[in-house]
This record gives structure tokens, sequence and C-alpha cells, in this order.
């Protein structure tokens, strides 16, 4: 009788040997996939056919890029992506909510999902439907403060 791995052609890891990194990476998206609000609305919106698209390539070559220094390195700082310890003259890449990244795991994910892995911050993105939509998320929310504050001013 085949054995589970035999049916689902995979290995089982050996002793000592790391998992995958690009599967965590993959996992990691799939639970970025639709968790929020925000995207609910989005895929909502579009028709439930779209994720949220990537990064603006502009804006991923322009991130701030540094060397890890032995000061760091000594912190054991891990990078949030492939949960490996940042070591000395690793490349990292910092985004704009100041969370930074080993440059190859910020990349590939930035190509797929355009909010920072770990608190969501928003990159601005090549798609004009998503940038627009995102004006629209804004003047609403303007709106709903603009209401609020004339409520207070009424009522408060
Ligand atoms: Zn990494
Ligand atoms: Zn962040």
């Amino acid at each position: 009788m085949a054995s589970y791995y035999d049916e689902h052609d995979c290995e089982p890891l050996g002793e000592g040997e790391t998992p995958n990194h690009m599967l965590h990476l993959a996992r990691l998206l799939l639970d970025t996939g639709l968790s929020t609000a925000w995207e609910m609305e989005y895929s909502r919106i579009f028709g439930g056919q779209r994720q949220v698209p990537p990064a603006s390539k502009k804006v991923v070559e322009e991130l701030e890029t540094k060397l890890v220094n032995p000061t760091m390195a000594a912190q054991g700082l891990k990078c949030p992506v492939c949960l490996m310890e940042f070591d000395e003259e690793d490349e990292l890449k910092i985004l704009p909510c100041n969370h930074q990244f080993h440059t190859r795991c910020i990349i590939t994910w930035l190509k797929k999902v355009c909010s920072c892995p770990v608190c969501r911050h928003e990159l601005p993105t090549d798609d004009p439907d998503y940038e627009e939509f995102k004006k629209q998320k804004v003047r609403e929310k303007q709106r709903q403060q603009n209401l609020d504050t004339l409520h207070d001013s009424m009522f408060g």
C-alpha cells in the first residue's frame, strides 16, 4: 500500500532539515489572502476576482537599503518573512513603517502584495483601479469624520 507521501508526491522533512522557506512564504501569503475587512471589501467591489495588487515597482526600487551591522546581528532580530535571524552583512530593506526584512524576502513579498507583512501598512501600487479604490476609502473616511465633527458641534 502506498504511503501518504507517495500519494501526495512530496518528501517528509529529514532529520535536521530546515523547512522550505518558500513554502513558509506561500503560507504567509495565503494567510494574508482575504483576511482583512479591507481586502474583503476590495474583493466584493471587484467581483472577488482580484487580490490586493503588488507594490509599485518604482516604490520597491526606492526602498531604503542597509546592511546588518554587528550590533544588530548580536540582537538576534529575525526577518518576519523567513524567520531567520539577521546575519552580519545581510542586506535589508526598510519599509516606510520602519519594519525591516531581508531584501530577497521582501522583494518576493511585494511582488505579490502591496502591504507590510507585519503591520499591513500599504505601499503605493501600479494598479490604477486599486489606487482609485484607496482614494475612495479615504474620502469616505473623511466624510464620516466631517459628519462626526458636525454631530459633535451640534450636540456636543
Ligand atoms: Zn528573510
Ligand atoms: Zn510594517
